[in-house]
């Protein structure tokens, strides 16, 4: 099984661009074999904590992520499961003992980053992400623009600006709102669950406007959670970091186009 740390090879390959140096995962073959020409632009959604389990709750409801994104990948999420941890891998191609992160903290990665083979090839990447959360942080000081926004809602007028106004050849854009919710209180409360559903849902604006924008070019959008979430029996609470199913399980959606 492939794990999350797969999404920045599979990025280099399709996109044709050399891989970071210390890159060990290995791209996904799922993916990479449906490609018909390169890459020239990509978005990427980052949404946290959306496990396995959720997806096998509310599978109807992915329906619009499907329409954009139908090649679906189960892969493994990174130990211990927690933000930071996991998007270190998801942006370096390597393992936790090998990009430094290995616990709860957010240092600037100090490895080379997908966002630094990016650049080197000459792609211009804009990194969208809410003030002070582990996307904002860890990848720091690279040769890429960063947009640092209030909250969830701001990442999203952002990105739906950069579509509309600017050129860019990589967009990520992180969300976070149902794992702040779930946290503070369960990953089946109906609050946390409205947040999930906004999520789904600002995937399918994002990649309305991506396919508008870019609907002449050779394209790759991608739903990319980093963990799910479990009850934790000690506080009653969401939380993850276990290396549990619910917390290592996690399903990626990969959509590849041209034309409308
Ligand atoms: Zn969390």
């Amino acid at each position: 099984m492939y794990g999350i740390d797969s999404v920045t090879p599979t990025v280099c390959k399709l996109m044709n661009i050399p891989e970071p140096e210390g890159a060990t995962a290995e791209p996904i073959k799922e993916v990479t074999e449906k490609a018909e020409e390169i890459v020239e632009k990509a978005l990427l959604y980052a949404p946290d904590a959306i496990g396995e389990w959720l997806f096998q709750a509310h599978k109807d409801e992915f329906i619009h992520v499907i329409e954009a994104a139908p090649i679906q990948v189960e892969v493994r999420s990174m130990t211990p499961s927690y933000t930071p941890v996991c998007y270190g891998s998801m942006f370096t191609g390597m393992k936790p003992e090998a990009h430094g992160i290995n616990k709860y903290m957010k240092p600037v990665l100090k490895v080379e980053t997908l966002f630094d083979a990016l650049a080197k090839a000459g792609k211009r990447v804009a990194l969208v992400a809410v003030k002070d959360c582990s996307i904002d942080l860890i990848f720091r000081e690279r040769d890429i623009d960063y947009y640092t926004e209030e909250y969830d809602p701001q990442v999203v007028e952002r990105v739906l600006k950069l579509l509309e106004d600017d050129d860019y050849d990589v967009i990520v854009a992180y969300n976070q709102e149902y794992d702040d919710l779930m946290h503070g209180s369960t990953p089946t409360a109906p609050e946390a669950i409205e947040a999930f559903r906004r999520h789904l849902g600002t995937f399918k604006k994002l990649a309305e406007a991506f396919n508008t924008r870019y609907s002449d070019t050779y394209r790759v959008i991608a739903f990319l959670p980093d963990h799910g979430t479990h009850v934790d029996p000690e506080t009653g609470k969401g939380s993850h970091g276990t290396d549990g199913p619910d917390d290592m399980e996690v399903r990626h959606f990969w959509g590849l186009s041209k034309g409308e």
